[in-house]
């Protein structure tokens, strides 16, 4: 089986690991959790970064750190990951959801004005939604696929509605806009590092940011918000820390970031090249003008050729090639069905026709020549 996404250990994984055995450091304090937030914060552009035990966690405490509160919204795009929500749910508040714009699949920003502007009324110096009364708390734009949205446009929106920016950068570390590394650009930055990502930890997250406070605040309640050496705790706080075995292999898999965010971008424009001109399905979106990790590839179905994506999966896996389809957007699951919603035109028309392919970083040439050779195949015989 060529798999879909997979860890990639070609580096020191192994010596960092043993170390951490023969120094018996093993659990939440050790060298490699301080070196590892070193290296987040470089690769994120930001002098903070904060490991956590999941990219769940960190989104989490991000929006804790935000000043979110319970019944209060956050802005998200319906066409994400069911863990943005989670964490908005977790942090007691509700997920208010946006459409995607047909570009890059991220955050509909014209949208999001019109909708704020339509939909939302200053009470008391707060931001809140007309009909409910709720306090809007934070946006969560989401980097798509590891696609950068339109931050300049994201930014300016969050300065004339004086909300936070938590972006869920899960799977993009390393992306820029316009020069400057995403971390840069929003109050708190979050990152995954779950095994299916393109840096893993086994699993484990991180909040990058360049405000002293946030930061600090973060750490205090992800380590049980202790004070001194003692049992002595001054709020609710939070078992979230990453261990110094994920880290060590965090440590290792950073020292290959360049490469792989270099791999990826191989990978995904090999598929776009070969699937171009198909009549069946397209590549990919992403702005090319912004650097994009290309975290997840593949190709999406013309809409009228979607039908026979299961099927095309099918037959995928019968022949040994990972394919899969990708996220079943927010309001179509079960604990957010109810939720606020604007009009979902572009998300309900692409979600069902999305087919991820093959793209580890160790993917060969070879191996990724028989993904399009089978799937130009299966596709062949279906038109
Ligand atoms: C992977 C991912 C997450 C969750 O990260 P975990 O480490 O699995 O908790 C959140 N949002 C997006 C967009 C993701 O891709």
């Amino acid at each position: 089986m060529i798999p879909l996404a997979v860890p990639n250990l070609c580096g020191n994984e192994a010596r960092y690991l043993q170390r951490c055995v023969e120094t018996n450091f093993v659990s939440s304090a050790g060298e490699f959790v301080n070196e590892f937030e070193r290296k987040v914060a470089a690769a994120a552009g930001t002098r903070h970064a904060v490991a956590l035990s999941s990219g769940t966690c960190a989104l989490h405490l991000a929006l804790v750190a935000a000043g979110v509160k319970r019944d209060e919204l956050v802005i998200v795009p319906a066409f994400t990951f069911i863990a943005s929500a989670n964490a908005i749910s977790h942090a007691g508040a509700e997920p208010w959801l946006l459409d995607i714009d047909a570009s890059a699949w991220t955050l509909d920003s014209t949208l999001l004005r019109q909708t704020l502007i339509a939909d939302t009324e200053r009470v008391n110096g707060e931001l809140r939604h007309r009909q409910s009364g709720k306090r809007v708390a934070a946006l969560m734009p989401v980097a798509t696929l590891g696609n950068v949205f339109d931050y300049s446009a994201m930014q300016q929106i969050a300065a004339e509605f004086g909300l936070p920016l938590v972006v869920d950068a899960a799977a993009a570390l390393g992306a820029e806009y316009n020069g400057s590394k995403i971390g840069a650009l929003a109050e708190l930055t979050c990152f995954s590092f779950n095994g299916n990502k393109t840096i893993t930890c086994g699993g484990g997250g991180a909040v990058a940011t360049n405000d002293d406070k946030l930061a600090a605040l973060i750490k205090h309640i992800s380590t049980t918000a202790r004070v001194g050496q003692d049992y002595d705790h001054d709020m609710v706080g939070y078992n979230y820390r990453m261990t110094n075995i994920e880290a060590a292999l965090g440590c290792a898999q950073l020292e290959n970031l360049d490469n792989f965010l270099a791999r990826k971008q191989q990978i995904a424009a090999r598929y776009a090249a070969a699937f171009a001109s198909h009549p069946l399905v397209l590549p990919l979106p992403c702005v090319q003008s912004r650097k994009n990790v290309y975290w997840f590839t593949g190709v999406y179905f013309h809409t009228d050729a979607y039908t026979t994506l299961p099927e095309v999966i099918t037959r995928l896996n019968q022949r040994g090639i990972g394919a899969r389809p990708f996220w079943k957007p927010l309001q179509l699951q079960k604990p957010y069905a109810h939720c606020l919603q604007s009009s979902l035109t572009q998300t309900n028309s692409i979600w069902n026709r999305v087919l991820v392919l093959p793209c580890s970083t160790s993917l060969t040439e070879q191996e990724q020549s028989s993904v399009i050779d089978t799937l130009t195949d299966i596709l062949g015989a279906r038109q």
